[in-house]
């Protein structure tokens, strides 16, 4: 069939009518629908002056299907869920730590409906929203107070900014470090309007440095933990200790900035070093504070704790408005430092630690388990998946490289960086590693109920190729 004549379109109206139209207008609207048929039909137009236009269906039936295909592309949502076999626990692109089901179904919750965010139950009187979860941070960390914040990274500025505007903080230079996506330790000093005082070399800071350097105009003493990278060798550098010392010696407020949030020592090798927020407090650190979304394992935000003037002082900077925590993250960090005050379950509950603390045995039973699975399919022969021992990368904490199992596998239908494309763009979408030329799934980071769909997804990409 050729169509010379435009004539023979069908006009908007009529394939407004369509039942397949019809059937989608509450899922697109009325106005996104109409522009897409406008498109198309003035696409058509030029096929059929083109001449090309053979075998294009101009029936408004043909029109309304195509409509159909191009909304749900157009429109398709951009977040999606991910099935991450990267072995890395806390990946910052996908989303760092999942939750545990009780805080994650707290922010649903709070999502749908209204939530006694700011009013107290008993009296109806205003509160505030930090009441919700300081209490919970105190028993926690043993501090006088406690707010949090958006994410560690606000929580920083707005501790300088309030302890240390215009005064020097002094800081080793083995600490100004940058943590991915523009939070430059200098560079945060600098929007606070903090003087940065540097003090000792990139590899060898003592306290005598740190002593010498205090003087009238002395803010605050801070120590930043140097999460993601590590210095070997001839090193040597300040303890948290040390610090408290000196700034109680000449009266000086001292920061502590964690990172990672490791509450209690992990059951886990690679994360011995990791710095515990409830020791700063213990020692007398005036404030420390660490993200929500690393090791503690809830929502992203920022903790600061520590003395109660300081934490008043905080709260009544004009900054907290803009910093503060919303209702969804607020529930969510409410119900998982609940679990993190049971300490018997606490690692099985927070998703981050249980994987954290999975045990070789079980992992190698998993990966077992997901290479049977591979080895079943009769359509795609020939994947021959391998399991062995590798490490991980800790995502926020590179440094940790933590032994894992693995299955492996490529296949000679496709390329492996054309498949790994393909795992991706699937939905759900599946992240896993390539090295050697090979797919690498890491079972530390694949879920028990993940793995039959993991396997659902490589089986389509390949048979499809
Ligand atoms: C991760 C980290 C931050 C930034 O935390 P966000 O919650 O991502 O803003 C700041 N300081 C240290 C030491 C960190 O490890």
């Amino acid at each position: 069939m050729t169509n010379k004549n435009f004539r023979s379109l069908p006009a908007v109206h009529v394939i407004q009518k369509t039942t397949g139209i019809q059937k989608i207008i509450p899922v697109f609207g009325q106005e996104n629908i109409v522009a897409e048929i406008r498109k198309h039909l003035d696409e058509l137009r030029k096929l059929i002056s083109d001449d090309t236009s053979n075998c294009v269906d101009i029936s408004p039936e043909g029109i309304s299907i195509a409509i159909c295909n191009r909304l749900a592309i157009n429109f398709k949502p951009k977040l999606r869920k991910v099935i991450n076999a990267t072995g890395i626990v806390l990946h910052t692109n996908l989303g760092r730590s999942p939750m545990a089901e009780e805080a994650a179904n707290a922010a649903y919750m709070a999502a749908g409906g209204y939530i006694n965010l700011e009013v107290d139950i008993e009296t109806g009187k205003r509160s505030s929203r930090q009441d919700a979860v300081r209490e919970w941070i105190c028993r926690l960390l043993k501090c006088e107070s406690a707010t949090v914040v958006n994410n560690c990274a606000a929580a920083t500025i707005i501790v300088l900014k309030t302890i240390a505007e215009s005064k020097e903080v002094i800081i080793s230079r083995g600490q100004l470090i940058e943590i991915g996506g523009s939070f430059r330790l200098p560079e945060i000093m600098n929007v606070s309007n903090a003087i940065m005082r540097e003090v000792g070399s990139t590899n060898i800071t003592r306290i005598k440095d740190y002593e010498s350097a205090v003087g009238p105009n002395t803010g605050a003493l801070i120590r930043v933990h140097t999460s993601n990278y590590k210095i070997n060798g001839f090193t040597e550098s300040v303890t948290i200790q040390e610090l408290i010392e000196l700034g109680k010696k000449h009266g000086i407020p001292v920061i502590d900035d964690a990172g990672s949030g490791a509450i209690r020592p992990l059951n886990c090798k690679g994360f011995e070093e990791e710095p515990n927020p409830v020791e700063s407090i213990a020692l007398g650190a005036d404030i420390t504070l660490f993200s929500g979304d690393k090791l503690l394992g809830g929502p992203q935000a920022g903790i600061i704790a520590g003395k109660k003037d300081w934490i008043k002082k905080i709260e009544s900077n004009p900054l907290m408005r803009a910093f503060r925590l919303d209702k969804m993250n607020l529930a969510a960090l409410e119900q998982t430092l609940l679990l993190h005050l049971n300490p018997s379950t606490v690692s099985q509950r927070i998703p981050t630690l249980q994987m954290l603390s999975l045990s070789m045995d079980k992992l190698h039973e998993k990966a077992i388990d997901l290479q049977s699975k591979l080895k079943q399919n009769t359509q795609c022969q020939n994947i021959e998946a391998k399991i062995s021992e590798g490490f991980a990368g800790g995502g926020t904490l590179p440094d940790q490289q933590m032994p894992t199992w693995v299955v492996e596998f490529s296949s000679p239908r496709i390329d492996t960086q054309s498949l790994s494309h393909k795992l991706r763009v699937s939905e759900p979408s599946l992240f896993t590693r390539v090295k050697d030329d090979k797919i690498v799934l890491d079972l530390r980071t694949l879920k028990d109920d993940e793995i039959n769909i993991a396997v659902q997804i490589i089986f389509d990409a390949i048979e499809k190729s």
